[in-house]
């Protein structure tokens, strides 16, 4: 079995489409199974972008239960009942009142569509700061962050074929972040904002001044506003562009 992950940015914009960006979203293979972290309302359009086949993924992990991070789910079940013909088990992991979320949210766009019958298994699992969950052969782990109001606002901290990475989800600085972050291969930041420490969201100045407490090999970025993405080419760390592609 292959040791090798592959990390593919499939969405590295913010919430107000700044850049063109495509809404949160990475895809990761590994071991011979297939992940999403977050899936944003554009993830459809990113995984085909992309030449993956939203029928082999395995499962989907979501942070948090903003549009721009799970919105993209009605989409992936209608694919999947209507064009893929799905029929092996799909999991969706996240927060607790995910499935709710999901449900009113295939509701809101779809009134009716899917009917009684998927076609398919759909497994709901919640996440857990105090506890690591294995999904075949990757394990998540989350902590709690600083984003907004909910307490269900999750880093996540997935391993598999014996590499870690990190993921802040969306969060202004936290502490927990140390943790996340320690002895991870790589970790996926958000970065919002330039210079101005706002409530919710990281800015790049924080970042430099914190990275030195953050014991990972490598941190890139991504959700970026659009003040970031003027300074996009006078930057410290690597800025995670839709498409891209990353071996750990
Ligand atoms: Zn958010």
């Amino acid at each position: 079995m292959s040791k090798i992950v592959r990390l593919r940015c499939v969405g590295s914009g913010d919430a107000f489409g700044s850049g063109g960006r495509l809404n949160s979203c990475f895809h990761l293979a590994a071991a011979g199974e297939q992940l999403l972290l977050d899936c944003g309302c554009s993830s459809l359009i990113g995984l085909q972008r992309c030449g993956l086949n939203p029928a082999e993924l395995d499962s989907v992990v979501i942070s948090h239960l903003h549009g721009d991070h799970f919105g993209g789910i009605p989409f992936l079940l209608l694919e999947a009942k209507y064009v893929s013909r799905r029929r092996r088990p799909l999991t969706l992991i996240g927060p607790a009142d995910l499935q709710q979320q999901v449900e009113a949210a295939l509701e809101a766009l779809y009134p009716g569509a899917i009917g009684n019958e998927l076609g398919f298994p759909l497994i709901y699992r919640q996440l857990d700061p105090a506890q690591t969950l294995v999904a075949g052969g990757f394990e998540i782990g989350c902590c709690q962050v600083r984003h907004g109001n909910s307490k269900n606002v999750y880093g996540l901290r997935i391993r598999v074929a014996g590499k870690s990475l990190g993921y802040t989800g969306d969060t202004e600085w936290t502490d927990n972040l140390i943790a996340l972050a320690d002895g991870c291969e790589l970790l996926i930041a958000e970065c919002f904002a330039y210079d101005r420490s706002l409530p919710s969201h990281l800015d790049y100045q924080t970042l430099v001044q914190r990275r030195a407490d953050l014991n990972c090999r490598r941190l890139v970025l991504t959700h970026l506003g659009a003040e970031m993405l003027q300074q996009r080419n006078a930057l410290q760390f690597t800025v995670l562009n839709d498409g891209d592609l990353i071996e750990l």
